[in-house]
């Protein structure tokens, strides 16, 4: 598709759609193998309480590590998978995988694992997620899960129900990307949900204006009259950690703490041997 004379104006234009179009059809057409070579694996980044400094939580972020291009980011696949359907079976091995991994990591901490709105629309997730759960012995309260407003406005009925019964099986579950979506305050008023995870965008605006902050405590305050604690996504730099604090976030998460990184980080390579997960874990939920 690529045009040798495409200099300039619409060929370009041309070319870089073919590159995109090109590109998508590939990851489609590869996805298929990594989900049999099971070439997934979960990154962890760790959530800490801005009381004390502690690390309270790792979230999973599943990169691809693909044979010949190395470490493909979800953003890349993440889309095409919930367009193919594909994301319901690598959904399912991030839930199996996420749980077995939380078994190595402190008791006193939990992993967040993402729901895509399509797994969230899925019938069988509460099963999913019971199995998970039992197959990898992790108590429940030690599983959280995020998801974001979009997914719960697709079918407020269905998210109602499937709130209620995750959290009835001891589940908590976290708002990704609160801010973002098109969520209203009776909605949210209406879910059962322990957690809002404030954007990164509004912590990125902390240090230009006065405002920003001022929108955060109104979120703090509105979480905190719902039940829900609140964690600020995306902090990069100790004077937002500081506004944050001011703003009475309860946890934070970003690279000013921690990257995301391979669960070996963070689980001591003695203890790690006994309980290490067999290989072939992932290969059973294909
Ligand atoms: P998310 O759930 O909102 O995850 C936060 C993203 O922000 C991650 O990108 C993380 O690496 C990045 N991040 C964390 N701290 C900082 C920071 O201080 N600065 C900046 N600039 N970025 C930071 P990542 O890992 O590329 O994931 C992107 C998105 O892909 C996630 O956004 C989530 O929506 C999706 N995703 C990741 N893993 C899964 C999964 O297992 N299942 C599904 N359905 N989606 C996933
Ligand atoms: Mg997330
Ligand atoms: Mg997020
Ligand atoms: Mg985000």
């Amino acid at each position: 598709r690529a045009r040798a004379d495409g200099i300039g104006g619409w060929s370009v234009f041309e070319n870089e759609m073919g590159r995109v179009a090109d590109y998508r059809q590939w990851v489609e057409s590869e996805l298929t193998d990594a989900i049999d070579r099971g070439d997934f694996v979960l990154y962890y980044q760790p959530q800490l309480s801005l009381k004390g400094e502690r690390i309270v939580g790792y979230e999973a972020l599943i990169r691809w590590q693909h044979p010949e291009r190395g470490l493909i980011p979800p953003n890349e696949f993440i889309p095409v998978a919930e367009e193919s359907g594909m994301i319901l079976q690598i959904g399912k091995w991030a839930l199996h995988q996420g749980c077995h991994d939380a078994c190595m990591l402190p008791d006193d901490t939990y992993v967040a694992i993402n729901l895509s709105p399509v797994q969230f629309g899925d019938r069988a997730l509460t099963e999913t997620v019971r199995q998970a759960l039992e197959e990898s012995g992790l108590p429940a309260n030690r599983l959280e899960l995020e998801i974001t407003e979009t997914a719960m406005t697709m079918d407020r009925i269905q998210a109602r129900k499937v709130m209620a019964s995750l959290s009835e099986m001891g589940v908590q579950i976290a708002i990704d990307d609160f801010g973002t979506g098109y969520s209203n305050l009776s909605y949210l008023m209406d879910f059962t949900f322990h957690k809002l995870k404030i954007d990164r965008s509004f912590v990125c605006r902390l240090q230009d204006d006065d405002t920003t902050g001022a929108v955060i405590s109104t979120i703090v305050g509105l979480s905190r009259a719902l039940g829900a604690e609140t964690l600020a996504e995306g902090v990069e730099t100790a004077d937002q950690a500081t506004l944050l604090r001011a703003a009475g976030c309860d946890s934070v998460q970003g690279f000013h703490y921690a990257r995301p990184a391979p669960l070996s980080t963070f689980v001591d390579s003695e203890s790690a041997g006994a309980r290490l997960l067999p290989r072939a874990v992932g290969a059973t939920y294909h």
